[in-house]
C-alpha cells in the first residue's frame, strides 16, 4: 500500500528514537514551506496514478489543528473525497482540536467519510514517557484524557504504542496499567493498538551512541511487548484477536 506523506515540520517532543531528524521537528523555515490545503491537494493530483491515501503527519500534525478540516474541504472541492482516504498521525501531546477548532471545522471531521486518525501512545508509564520523549512525566496522563475526547467524537480511531524503558522494574505491572487505561477509555481499544518496536534508522545511530540507557530501553522493550501480547491474550477472547483491526468495534462508533 502506498501513501502520499505530508509532513508538519514542528513537534513539542523530542523522542530519541524518532526518524524524523531533529531539524525538521523545530518549524525551521530553511527546510519547510507554507502550503494552503488546496495547494497540497493540487501538488497531490500530479502524481500520475497517484496513491489512494493521504497521510498528515508531522512532527505534530495537530499543533495546526485546521489542516485535518481544511485538507477535508480541499478534497471534497476537488472531488477526491470519495476515493481518497485521509489520516492523521496524532501523538496526543495537545488538546488544540477541542480548543481551538471553530465547531463546523470539529463537525466536518465527525462526519468526513473517508478518514481515520492514529494515536501514539509514549512509554507504558510516566517514567519511560518522559525517558522517551524528553517531555515532562505529567504529560503522559494527558494522553489518555485526549485519547478520551478523541474517541468520544465517534471518529475511526487507532493506536500504536512505544515501550521501551530504560527502567526493567515494573513492566509487566506497568502495561497491565496501561492497558487498563485503554480499557477505561473503549474496552476493545487494544485491540486496535500496535505496539510499534523501535528499531535504528539513520537518524536515531546518533542518538543512540554511547547512550547505555537508550541501548538497554531497546531491550526492556521486548519484555514489554511480551507482556502486552500476553495481556491481549488474556483479556480477549480468540475471536475478537482474530479480527481484522479495522474490523474491532468501538463503543462511540455506530456500526
Ligand atoms: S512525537 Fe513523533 S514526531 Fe514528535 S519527536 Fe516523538 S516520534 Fe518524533
Amino acid at each position: 500500500m502506498t501513501a502520499l506523506v505530508f509532513q508538519n515540520a514542528a513537534c513539542a517532543w523530542r523522542c530519541w528514537y524518532c526518524f524524523v531528524p531533529e531539524e525538521l521537528l523545530k518549524a525551521d523555515l530553511n527546510r519547510s514551506e507554507w502550503f494552503t490545503a488546496a495547494e497540497l491537494v493540487d501538488l497531490y493530483r500530479q502524481i500520475p496514478d497517484g496513491p489512494r491515501i493521504i497521510d498528515l503527519s508531522g512532527g505534530s500534525p495537530d499543533l495546526v489543528p485546521e489542516w485535518t478540516p481544511w485538507m477535508m474541504r480541499a478534497l471534497i472541492d476537488a472531488g477526491l473525497a470519495e476515493t481518497t482516504y485521509l489520516w492523521t498521525d496524532d501523538n496526543l501531546s495537545t488538546a488544540y482540536l477541542f480548543d481551538e477548532l471553530a465547531p463546523a471545522d470539529l463537525a466536518l471531521i465527525r462526519s468526513y467519510r473517508n478518514y481515520g486518525r492514529v494515536c501514539c501512545v509514549k512509554g507504558f508509564d510516566a517514567r519511560s514517557f518522559a525517558f522517551n520523549t524528553r517531555a515532562a512525566p505529567q504529560d503522559y496522563e494527558r494522553q489518555f484524557e485526549i485519547l478520551r475526547r478523541l474517541l468520544a467524537l465517534g471518529l475511526d480511531v487507532y493506536g500504536y504504542v512505544t515501550l521501551t524503558s530504560p527502567h526493567d522494574d515494573g513492566v509487566a505491572q506497568g502495561v497491565a496499567d496501561l492497558m487498563d487505561r485503554l480499557q477505561a477509555i473503549d474496552p476493545k481499544f487494544p485491540l486496535r493498538v500496535i505496539p510499534l518496536r523501535i528499531q535504528i534508522f539513520t537518524p536515531v545511530e546518533q542518538r543512540l551512541a554511547r547512550h547505555e540507557a537508550r541501548e538497554k530501553s531497546l531491550v526492556v522493550q521486548e519484555e514489554a511487548i511480551a507482556a502486552w501480547m500476553g495481556e491481549l491474550e488474556r483479556r480477549f477472547s480468540p475471536n475478537l484477536r482474530a479480527l481484522q483491526i479495522c474490523d474491532v468495534p468501538l463503543r462511540t462508533r455506530v456500526a
